[in-house]
């Protein structure tokens, strides 16, 4: 007999079925037992009558919560008032005939029919597989392909290609800590996990691909937050022959029919304002600002910061990229960039002067969240080279890192563009989730380890051997 979906069940009425699934909980009243069976598609009455032979009654008595049980029987429509309003299978029940035991569960750790806030992120993660038994993971990880489904619809209508980038590369500056993988066979180097597939993106525009997009997995060796993981998903985007504008249109078109149609959610205000670096710092003192007029509505409140600087000069007296330094530089200011030699641009009077160059960098910003982030990129290899110096990197140093990129950019490079956003992050502010890991199946807790398989984890001195790697104590 074929199995029957548990949603389905109402249409069954009068008939012989067979469900599978997990026993959501089991009572008895006088005589009659009932369990509620959950599928994944819902929850199901099954009623034992004391007429059933002795076995299947055992059976019945002995079944716990969360045991796994196959229930052949009759679905019947419930009587008069016993109706339950709250289940879309609230007007039928399944008698049973027969039952199966497929597996016996020991009592869970904690409990899966509420939210699950209360309990320790520690314990959520170490029993996820349980944890995600719970409607409110289980709708969320719904409602994540249901959102990477429109994106991908979206955007392949428009023409784009999506196209997977390697996750064993090289170091790409975005700002945070490499991620580093011994290689095997040259001992001694290392591979870097991507922080973003910037680099490979936008070679893909000198490849002649123009629309690109990808939902890349990257990662980023920082300080873990409600908001941060180690490994997140992106929508990473890049397009080539376009402006700003032309990303902002096909953006906000993107995120307004996916907040409205797949999220039913209201948008404050349509067309995205848009809000300069410096009018935001100076009126929001944020350059991520929350418009929200009322914080309680779950309204979403998007806006686009823009002309953010290019660069920024950290404490120690380093000088780093606000965005990434493969963001090209304001119209006005690359004449100037292009005149004053590396050494004016670095010493203490050059470095004032370097704040004052715009880039042609902007954010999307929802409820005071960055969601996404992008630029326009330099394709001029000598500005590319130039702002790498400027950052500090050596002219041997650049060859030896970036020497691809700027030599590719020899070969016929189209001006180009784009914006990734953090697609978990994004679920996370949309949903208005406490935490970026409520949009994840298996995250990284915030002490770092993993879900369910507990890894970082020693290896073998057979591997560490293999691989030309000494443990050193750490003072
Ligand atoms: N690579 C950038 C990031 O990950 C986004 C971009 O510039 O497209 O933030």
């Amino acid at each position: 007999m074929k199995r029957a979906i548990i949603s389905e069940t109402p249409k069954h009425i009068g008939e012989k079925v067979k469900v599978s699934g997990w026993v959501q909980s089991c009572r008895s009243h006088g005589k009659l037992i009932f369990i509620d069976l959950r599928d994944k598609s819902g929850l199901l009455q099954v009623i034992f009558l004391p007429n059933l032979s002795g076995n299947i009654l055992e059976t019945a008595k002995k079944i716990r919560p969360e045991w796994v049980v196959e229930i052949i029987g009759i679905i019947k429509k419930r009587e008069g008032n016993t109706e339950n309003k709250n289940i879309e299978t609230g007007a039928i029940e399944l008698s049973v005939e027969e039952i199966k035991v497929l597996a016996e569960a020991k009592t869970l750790p904690f409990p899966i029919d509420d939210d699950g806030y209360q309990i320790k992120e520690e314990k959520r993660l170490k029993y996820r597989y349980l944890d995600l038994r719970r409607e409110r993971m289980k709708n969320n990880l719904i409602v994540r392909q249901k959102a990477a489904i429109f994106i991908r619809n979206f955007l392949s209508d428009r023409g784009f290609l999506e196209i997977e980038t390697p996750i064993l590369t090289k170091s790409t500056p975005e700002g945070a800590r490499d991620f580093l993988v011994p290689s095997r066979l040259q001992p001694g180097k290392f591979y870097a996990l991507p922080q973003s597939p910037q680099q490979y993106k936008q070679l893909l525009m000198v490849a002649g691909i123009e629309k690109y997009f990808q939902f890349p997995h990257v990662f980023r060796d920082e300080d873990l937050r409600a908001d941060r993981l180690f490994e997140h998903t992106q929508v990473d985007i890049e397009m080539s022959f376009i402006e700003q504008e032309d990303v902002f249109n096909l953006i906000e078109t993107m995120i307004t029919d996916l907040a409205e149609k797949i999220f039913n959610k209201k948008i404050q205000e349509k067309p995205f304002p848009r809000i300069t670096h410096t009018e935001a710092m100076k009126k929001y003192k944020s350059d991520k600002p929350d418009l929200r007029k009322d914080k309680e509505s779950g309204e979403l409140a998007f806006c686009w910061v823009l002309d953010f600087p290019m660069f920024e000069v950290l404490e120690d007296g380093s000088i780093d990229a606000v965005h990434h330094p493969f963001t090209a530089l304001a119209d006005e200011g690359l004449k100037k960039f292009k005149a004053i030699s590396v050494e004016e641009l670095r010493s203490p009077q050059g470095k004032k002067e370097l704040l004052g160059f715009k880039a042609k960098q902007y954010d999307l910003v929802l409820n005071g969240v960055e969601v996404m982030g992008g630029s326009i990129r330099t394709h001029e290899s000598e500005v590319l080279k130039k702002t790498f110096e400027v950052l500090g990197h050596k002219p041997e140093a650049v060859k030896k890192r970036f020497g691809h990129i700027l030599e590719a950019f020899e070969y016929g490079v189209p001006p180009h563009g784009g914006i990734a956003a953090g697609f978990d992050r994004l679920l996370q502010t949309i949903l208005n989730e406490k935490s970026i890991r409520e949009t994840v199946a298996f995250p990284t807790a915030t002490s770092g380890i993993t879900s369910v398989m507990d890894a970082p984890s020693s290896v073998s001195e057979d591997q560490l051997r293999e691989l030309g790697i000494k443990i050193v104590k750490k003072d």
